[in-house]
């Protein structure tokens, strides 16, 4: 495969503010194109369809899992969540490094897929933050959130998988750090 653009998967327990460190970086910086998924979650309060998600009946999921169109797929507390491939691989092509907002198993498909993918983890700085930024959110039920709280504790046992990982206490320098990362791998030798 010889792509100019850079296949980034951001990963990072539910409260996490991975959400915030890919609007920084999308808003900062030009070179980065951010993969919206389908999913078969409903949408929160505020979310528009094509905006933060394309938001699919099962059935419509389902269709694009049968048609290959997308490049992974995974189940996450009740609900489908996948990655559409062509627009991945147009910008990819095009030279635009592409940012893909997903969960661990889906991470993990995507770099067996692609070996060149960079796996960054974005972890608050301790559990209490977490926890308080996953309720102050006031998005979701308590059962939602007791079973997000309960899916974070699973995925920490994937972290050592993930090339970086990244501690969002202070968003600014975060956003900082994280493209420092990428763009340190675009002149990794191996690359070229
Ligand atoms: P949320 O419901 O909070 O928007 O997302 C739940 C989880 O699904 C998050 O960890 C998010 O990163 C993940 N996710 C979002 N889109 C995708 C996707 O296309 N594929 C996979 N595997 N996970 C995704």
């Amino acid at each position: 495969m010889d792509r100019k653009g850079i296949l980034i998967v951001i990963s990072g327990f539910s409260g996490a503010g991975k959400g915030t460190l890919v609007k920084g970086l999308m808003s900062r910086y030009t070179n980065y194109a951010f993969s919206i998924s389908a999913t078969t979650r409903k949408p929160r309060a505020g979310e528009e369809n094509g905006v933060e998600y394309f938001f699919k009946t099962r059935e419509e999921f389902m269709n694009m899992i049968d048609n290959n169109k997308l490049i992974e797929y995974a189940q996450y507390v009740g609900n489908f969540y996948g990655t559409p491939k062509e627009y991945v691989d147009s910008q990819l092509d095009s030279g635009k490094d592409v940012i893909l907002e997903i969960e661990i198993q889906g991470a993990l498909k995507v770099k067996e897929k692609f070996p060149d993918t960079l796996l960054l983890f974005v972890t608050p700085p301790n559990a209490t933050v977490l926890k308080q930024r996953l309720v102050g959110r006031g998005t979701e039920d308590f059962e939602t959130i007791q079973c997000r709280l309960r899916r974070a504790t699973q995925e920490a046992e994937g972290i050592e998988q993930y090339d970086y990982l990244i501690v969002n206490d202070d968003l600014d320098e975060c956003i900082v750090h994280t493209h420092n990362i990428i763009q340190g791998e675009h002149s990794r030798a191996s690359r070229n």
